[in-house]
């Protein structure tokens, strides 16, 4: 094989992996389709709303670890393959040439270390920019353990690094990859990469991914340690991936997790980081998981807004932030209206694109309740 189909099959192997956002609800990348490269270049949404061919891959899909979820677990069988930094970095520029990517994920098996590793694609991620000028987006992933040297390095070569924690403490981190060390190979990264962007008074931004349902863990797991790392290493993401057997690993047989679980975290992930809740707001049923049956912010708010509503030509923003059917644009939208005359029927509401059907059992308008008919299912 040369070293494009070396490209094409590492990449094919590495469309599991969540990279950027491809969607407000923070949906997993899809495929572009486009032949032949299915599978490999995905649309991926920038931070300023820009679409942009991604190319997500993987230096090499051999790997010495272990772990009991992973497609490249050592010993696994199956055709793994490798691509040398300058060959990386020539392939890739051949199709930013002809117009089929504008962006690269790069990840990695672990191979000689995870210190080796990282050499490895800082060394892709150096030829790409110096060599071929490559000037478009760059997200590099950090190795467990890599050295805080490493780390500063690619972030001066990337748009993105992320770290992947998998599981949400140590002791759910053994049920999944017993040989990573949760706080020293994993957290230890992701708050270098704070701290080098204090240092340098800033930096790309940093991710994180969990696989949800691998490890018996719980959603106030998952989500205790992302509100933990949203604050203390300013995570501009947390990517949650459900859990699916992969065959030939030690979980082949345990059933794949139900992707309304995956659905709800994302929902509450962004109840973190755009409407102001923090962990302790957060609805769990009695397991320690968020309800599956309701919208998270539609749980807190029977709680707590059922009977003591909101006076939407009052409230301040945070709290019409609480209100379902309100996001963080139709807030503006509302303050700006307010100041014009006041609002008294759903009907304004929906002219200023509140989701008015979720919004009425908790608001008042004028002080009053406003009528709405309960949705019949
Ligand atoms: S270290 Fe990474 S690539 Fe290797 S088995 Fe574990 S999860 Fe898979």
């Amino acid at each position: 094989m040369d070293a494009f189909d070396e490209l094409q099959l590492l990449s094919r192997q590495m469309a599991i992996e969540p990279a950027e956002e491809v969607g407000a609800t923070g949906a997993r990348p899809t495929p572009c389709g486009v032949d032949p490269d299915a599978g490999m270049i995905h649309h991926a949404i920038m931070p300023g709303g820009k679409r942009i061919a991604l190319l997500k891959t993987l230096q090499t899909s051999a790997c010495e670890r272990d772990c009991y979820y992973c497609p490249f677990r050592a010993g696994r069988d199956f055709r793994r393959a490798t691509l040398s930094a300058d060959e990386m970095a020539r392939v890739f520029d051949e199709m930013a040439r002809r117009g089929q990517v504008e962006g690269l994920f790069l990840s990695s098996g672990i191979a000689g270390g995870g210190i080796r590793t990282q050499d490895k694609i800082i060394a892709s991620a150096e030829i790409l920019r110096r060599k071929y000028n490559f000037r478009g987006y760059l997200h590099l992933k950090i190795m467990p353990g890599a050295e805080k040297e490493q780390i500063r390095r690619a972030m001066q070569l990337a748009d993105r690094v992320s770290v992947n924690l998998e599981a949400p403490n140590t002791q759910r981190l053994a049920q999944l990859a017993p040989h990573k060390v949760f706080l020293e190979e994993l957290v230890r990264p992701l708050k270098l990469i704070e701290s080098i962007r204090r240092e340098q008074g800033g930096g790309p931004s940093s991710t994180t991914q969990f696989v949800v349902g691998g490890a018996d863990e719980t959603d106030r797991e998952l989500l205790l340690t992302s509100a933990q790392l949203l604050r203390e290493a300013r995570l501009s993401r947390v990517y949650f991936s459900k859990f699916n057997p992969v065959p030939g690993t030690p979980l082949e047989n345990r059933p794949p997790e139900n992707p309304l679980r995956e659905h709800r975290l994302y929902q509450t992930d962004f109840l973190l980081r755009q409407y102001g809740f923090c962990f302790d707001d957060l609805v769990f049923d009695e397991r320690g998981n968020l309800p599956l049956d309701a919208d998270p912010k539609v749980a807190w708010a029977r709680q707590h807004l059922a009977h003591a509503p909101v006076e939407l030509n009052r409230a301040g923003k945070s709290e019409l932030l609480r209100v379902p059917g309100i996001g963080p644009k139709t807030v503006d939208v509302i303050l700006r209206e307010r100041r014009k005359g006041r609002l008294r029927e759903l009907t304004d509401l929906r002219k200023l694109g509140v989701i008015a059907a979720r919004a009425a059992p908790f608001v008042l308008l004028d002080g009053r309740r406003p009528a709405y008919q309960l949705p019949l299912w």
